[in-house]
């Protein structure tokens, strides 16, 4: 029988575009379905409010992997990146701050130089940075590999000095680490950063660390705000999937994978239509894959089990909102700054404040203590608002999936007051600055991006759910592979997921 491709990637996430790309750039004939309007997952640029654009989602472009953008030619295909140095500005509810470069010894200095702290924080922080980067090479190591088991790492580095990193990596908790690198709460709260993967004094939690540190390792270029905002990544990788020959469907929702024991794979679309091909490749999350869109018995029954006990209880919230000029940093600047330092601005004041904030989540209560990641990326990047103009996002860490009491919905507006109300305490006009303003809850980002629990790397990135403990790219279910943040190595715009995929795909056809 003629199918329609070889293979039908079920997502135009960019872990699908990527591994679309790969597999066509194979000789392979692939078909992507993408069930909105527009390709790219949670890697999106949208226009929330009429004239303004912005990345609803992902908004900071970091682990994105080098060996992507060259083979993809995401540059040549209007991909730029305008880098993010500082990379943050850290501002503390006591009225200090300090900026986070790219050069530590830099941010060393500005941390000497706050009150409270100590030559011992700026040493520390140092010592740290030269942790996570070692730490962080481990992970990269495996990044566009098979995913290993935490023994066949072990094993690897049996004679190298990393493994006492590793080890370090496995036994004790980031909070443990933090406190042994730094006096100030501040500081160290600021070092380990918006930790969404799980408490930060369990054991283990190094080692999800490692995985966010990776962009301690990225290039200057390849770390900052995407011009344009997260789509200028995922329409430049459409651009270079089609030139290679991808055929690329919207608003095509795939309702329904046939997977029959000695029949055709298929997929059915909302509207009827079924498309064939020998190899079906998600990019839903693993969830959604074989809870919701498989049919059930060609699902195995351990299988089942595993996906159903896959974790996604990191959830969290991101607030946009139109300005009609930039709010009053001032008292956080210092004289040297210009606007684009306030392109990313981080409130994560300590960290009992980070354990607070988890323990809310983890019984259903909105949290008390927000931890915020403010991004005003119009100071860089012009495209997104008129002249004078600003757009902002906040990315708030952590949530319940669902509240306790109540629903997301009954909770918008209080949620809503108190993320206006904690920037205040930075910026004291953000009020009066706000002209239009939208939230996303987890149930918007669940219903709006098909991420379950409104997930936002598909599910966990705990410890237990990482190199091999990720789902593989291969399944029991003959000829259904997935290709999304679930996956080895796990979530964030990497490419990484696609690309190893495609890697698994060609390997099994032989190529
Ligand atoms: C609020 C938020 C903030 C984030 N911030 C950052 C950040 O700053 N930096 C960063 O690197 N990462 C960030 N992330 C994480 C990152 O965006 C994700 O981990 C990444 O997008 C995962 O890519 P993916 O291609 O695997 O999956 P997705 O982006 O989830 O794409 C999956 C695609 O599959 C489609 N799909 C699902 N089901 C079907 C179906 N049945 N039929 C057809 N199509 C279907 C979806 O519509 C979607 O387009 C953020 C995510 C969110 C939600």
């Amino acid at each position: 029988m003629t199918h329609d491709a070889d293979i039908i990637v079920i997502g135009g996430g960019h872990n699908g575009l990527t591994a679309a790309w790969y597999l066509a750039d194979a000789g392979l004939r692939v078909i992507v379905l993408e069930r909105r309007e527009i390709v790219g997952g949670a890697a999106v640029t949208e226009e929330l409010f009429d004239g303004y654009r912005l990345g609803p989602c992902a908004y900071l472009c970091h682990i994105l992997k080098r060996r992507v953008i060259n083979d993809m030619a995401l540059r040549e295909n209007g991909l730029h990146i305008f880098p993010l140095d500082p990379a943050s500005l850290f501002v503390f509810p006591d009225g200090r701050s300090f900026r986070m470069w790219t050069d530590p010894e830099r941010t060393a200095a500005e941390i000497s130089h706050m009150p409270g702290t100590t030559g011992a924080d700026a040493d520390g922080y140092l010592r740290w940075i030269r942790f996570w980067k070692r730490a962080a090479s481990i992970f990269d190591h495996y990044f566009l590999k098979p995913a290993p088991t935490i023994e066949r790492i072990r094993a690897d580095l049996a004679d190298s000095s990393d493994f006492e990193v590793f080890e370090t990596m496995l036994t004790v908790s980031v909070r443990e680490l933090a406190e042994d690198h730094f006096g100030d709460p501040g500081v160290a709260a600021a070092a380990v950063g918006t930790a969404d993967y799980g408490a930060i004094s369990e054991v283990g939690s190094a080692l999800s660390q490692a995985y966010f540190k990776m962009s301690l390792l990225q290039a200057e270029e390849d770390f900052g705000i995407v011009r344009g905002g997260m789509g200028g990544i995922t329409q430049a990788m459409a651009a270079s999937a089609i030139t290679k020959g991808v055929e690329i469907k919207t608003g095509a929702l795939v309702e329904q994978i046939h997977v029959p024991p000695d029949g055709v794979n298929s997929v059915t679309l909302a509207g009827g239509e079924t498309l064939s091909a020998p190899i079906l490749l998600s990019n839903a999350d693993p969830k959604s894959t074989f809870l919701c869109l498989t049919d059930a018995d060609a699902v195995p029954d351990d299988y089942r089990h595993v996906v159903e006990s896959l974790t996604t209880r990191s959830a969290s919230l991101k607030f946009h909102a139109v300005l009609d000029g930039l709010p009053d940093f001032t008292s956080y600047l210092r004289h040297d700054d210009d606007e684009a330092g306030l392109a990313m601005i981080r409130m994560i004041p300590a960290l009992d404040h980070i354990e607070l904030s988890w323990n809310d989540a983890m019984i259903g209560r909105p949290t008390r203590y927000p931890l915020m990641q403010v991004q005003i990326p119009s100071v860089l990047d012009p495209t997104l608002a008129p002249a004078g103009h600003h757009v902002m996002s906040v990315w708030v860490t952590y949530q319940p999936v669902t509240p306790a009491a109540g629903s997301w919905d009954e909770v918008r507006t209080n949620v809503e007051e108190q993320i206006i109300a904690e920037l205040e305490r930075y910026a004291p006009d953000i009020r009066d600055r706000i002209v239009q303003q939208d939230l996303f809850t987890p149930d918007d980002i669940s219903d709006r991006m098909a991420m379950t629990d409104g997930n936002i790397r598909h599910i966990d990135m705990s410890p237990d759910q990482l190199f091999a403990g990720r789902l593989d790219h291969r399944t029991p279910v003959p000829g259904l592979y997935l290709c999304g943040a679930g996956t080895h190595p796990g979530g964030e715009v990497t490419g990484a997921p696609g690309h190893n995929a495609a890697q698994a795909i060609l390997s099994d056809l032989g190529r």
